[in-house]
């Protein structure tokens, strides 16, 4: 269905972009999520026209039909990714190909049309070129693009959507957590499952973040910064939080996170670390684990880190896992040693002061 390649965009000019002084002060502190930059970027896909009409114009809302199919059955997909501003001035994207790739292996399971893997990272250049002047530049500051795709076709049948529209938009953001990096604590949650066998769990669709709402905030209430969900036949294995995945590390060097088995979003994060532990002489596996082992684990002191990753937060350490049966510290309660190396390599890949070996950023002219 990867119709319409050579697409072209219409530039729209902005009839009035945000003062600079304005944007400055928005810069300084900007959070996650609430402050936005000028543009977006818009292409339509409709049945037997293929994507169309792609441009980048003012940021505004929009207008919808009240049957417009998504507010219906949530057939909508999305992406998240980073533009940096490195050292010498230069910006950098960070795997923008694999956000592509994968957007479009949720648009499958969505039974949505696939964007050719060129114009998705086209369109996300395209807006952090224009919108350059949004990347904040204070410490762990970054441009968060949000890539996402929804069925825009006025229709109340159930049925794949006959248009959709395609969207980017950029928000300024500081530090994911409020308070930097320090160890989070984590809710194991016993009576709701994320993702079953056979369902969205391996795609970054909105309805599997509407549904770990309730579990998210039981966690929040209860005290604890995030939720770690279980699989849902046994309630046993160790999946993923609401929106990063899990690595533990032990007093052996294996490092182990849980398998991709249809179930686990497959994070470019989680993939990025994978490398770099094994390159570092790790011994990475990708296997199941138990909470019930996490336990034993822990309190033995064989599980030494724990650590949760993602694009917003990048790498989080874990100090706590509390359950309906108790809490288990791990190692110091701190962030760990080797959470804190691996975060650093990373972020210094991103941000262009560690070699980047592997060809995974993306530079802008
Ligand atoms: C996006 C996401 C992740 C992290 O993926 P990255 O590509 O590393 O940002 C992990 N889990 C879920 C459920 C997600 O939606």
């Amino acid at each position: 269905m990867a119709d319409n390649p050579g697409i072209t965009f219409e530039r729209l000019p902005h009839p009035a972009p945000t003062d600079p002084a304005q944007r400055e002060q928005a810069l300084a502190n900007p959070g996650f999520g609430t402050v936005f930059s000028d543009h977006m970027v818009t292409i339509d896909w409709e049945e037997g026209k293929g994507w169309h009409n792609a441009r980048i114009g003012p940021r505004g809302p929009l207008s919808l039909d009240p049957a417009t199919a998504v507010l219906h059955y949530a057939q909508e997909i999305f992406e998240g990714l980073k533009a940096y501003k490195q050292d010498d001035g230069a910006i950098a994207l960070f795997r923008p190909e694999a956000n592509a790739a994968r957007f479009n292996a949720s648009a499958q399971r969505l039974a949505m049309p696939e964007l050719p893997e060129e114009v998705f990272v086209e369109s996300v250049r395209l807006l952090v070129d224009t919108d350059r002047d949004w990347i904040p530049t204070i410490e762990g500051g970054s441009l968060y693009l949000r890539p996402f795709m929804f069925a825009s076709e006025a229709f109340l049948g159930v049925r794949p959507s006959k248009k959709y529209t395609y969207i980017v938009i950029a928000s300024p953001a500081g530090n994911y957590f409020k308070s930097g990096a320090p160890a989070v604590s984590i809710w194991v949650s016993r009576d709701y499952s994320r993702a079953a066998p056979g369902g969205t769990g391996a795609a970054k669709c909105g309805g599997n973040y509407a549904a770990s709402l309730v579990p998210q905030a039981e966690a929040i209430a209860r005290g604890h910064d995030q939720v770690v969900f279980l699989d849902a036949e046994e309630h046993k294995w160790i999946e993923e939080l609401g929106g990063m995945n899990l690595f533990f590390v032990f007093d052996d060097g294996r490092v182990l996170t849980p398998p991709l088995s249809g179930t686990i979003l497959p994070g470019i994060t989680r993939n990025s670390l994978i490398t770099l532990a094994r390159e570092a002489g790790l011994d990475v596996r990708e296997e199941r684990y138990s909470l019930d082992q996490w336990r034993e684990d822990a309190t033995s002191g064989k599980l030494i880190e724990v650590f949760a990753c993602g694009t917003a937060a990048v790498v989080t350490p874990v100090g706590k896992i509390v359950s309906h049966d108790g809490e288990v510290i791990i190692g110091s309660g701190g962030p760990g040693q080797l959470t804190q190396k691996f975060r650093n390599r990373l972020v210094g890949i991103q941000r262009g002061t560690v070699e980047d070996t592997h060809g995974w950023v993306t530079k802008l002219a």
